[in-house]
């Protein structure tokens, strides 16, 4: 909503003619710009995902086929309904930034031109498309050429042409790096399709401050880290124990021996560890009667294992045996 109203106030903004008080020479933050980026690629990834949750009941593998193109279909629909109309992608909105296009000698703000955004997603998206699709577009083109005569030419062909892609796609990364590079030392461009089209992020906005304030990243790398922590201890507490070891220190274990000679036969009919009806019944030296599976895993994880219901040390666990009377037939 809050994104919608930006657009909206900057279109009108447009059309009255750049804001006077914005200067497209005052440098922008290194990590906003990358934020930026990275804030973009969160969303595609985001709507790829909303998309192919929307084919969930479908056969399994319906969209791996077409998934290059259908990403760079997102990517467009992206790109039209963002940068095309306000000259800023989703995430350079979010951080109070838009394209300024550098192909101008005025000093005043100047949006990008429709060949310049064009040109913006087409190197962006057409790379990234070209990379996916190389190696079936290779086979595809041998099998089309393929006959008895042309057979060797195709193959060598294909080489060729994987070799020349191999090349290419070196040297485009060697010049992203390059770019890079400059970047860090410049500040303008942090991609190489950026600089190719002129288009730089300049502030939106005078006297910007970041949305996303410290305070709260403070707070969220703190969450994170805990949770982290917690995510790797937690598997290593046993809570069963501690449950047992903390209900016999406050009930003490008078009390549980009491409950267990009350329930007679009907410890019989539950297992100690799960409660459901015990799936081949083992018994470890106490009264109660557990399921194979539930004692087995529990002793294996915990040598010292006390029987939850009555704290009596548990021995090996052993098959209950059962007297069955035969009746007549
Ligand atoms: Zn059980
Ligand atoms: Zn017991």
């Amino acid at each position: 909503m809050d994104l919608k109203n930006e657009n909206n106030r900057k279109r009108r903004a447009g059309s009255r003619g750049p804001e006077p008080d914005v200067d497209p020479q005052t440098p922008v933050l290194r990590i906003s710009q990358l934020d930026a980026l990275e804030l973009d690629s969160a969303l595609e990834q985001l709507v790829w995902t909303q998309f192919s949750q929307c084919f969930q009941n479908c056969r399994p593998g319906l969209l791996t086929p077409l998934e290059p193109e259908l990403r760079v279909l997102l990517h467009l629909l992206l790109w039209r309904f963002t940068l095309y109309s306000s000259s800023a992608t989703v995430g350079q909105s979010l951080l109070s930034l838009r394209y300024h296009s550098t192909f101008t000698l005025s000093p005043r703000y100047r949006p990008l031109s429709p060949r310049q955004k064009l040109g913006l997603a087409v190197l962006t998206a057409g790379p990234r498309w070209l990379q996916e699709r190389s190696h079936s577009l290779l086979t595809g083109l041998g099998l089309s050429l393929q006959g008895p005569a042309s057979e060797r030419d195709s193959s060598l062909l294909q080489q060729g042409l994987r070799k020349a892609l191999t090349l290419v796609s070196s040297i485009a990364k060697f010049a992203s790096l390059i770019n890079f590079l400059v970047f860090i030392r410049n500040g303008r461009h942090p991609v190489l399709a950026e600089r190719i089209t002129g288009a730089r992020a300049v502030f939106s906005k005078p006297n910007v401050v970041r949305d996303v304030t410290y305070q709260y990243m403070n707070r969220e790398l703190l969450w994170h880290g805990f949770a982290e922590f917690l995510i790797f201890l937690l598997p290593l507490i046993n809570t069963r124990k501690l449950k047992a070891t903390i209900s016999s220190a406050v009930f003490g274990r008078q009390s549980a021996d009491r409950e267990g000679e009350g329930e007679g036969q009907e410890v019989w009919k539950e297992c100690g560890l799960c409660g459901e009806w015990p799936t081949m019944p083992h018994m470890v030296g106490c009264q109660h009667v557990f399921c194979y599976y539930c004692i087995k895993s529990h002793t294996i994880a915990d040598a010292s294992l006390t029987c939850p219901k009555c704290g009596a040390e548990a021995g090996q666990p052993e098959v209950v045996k059962m007297e069955v009377e035969m009746f007549g037939r």
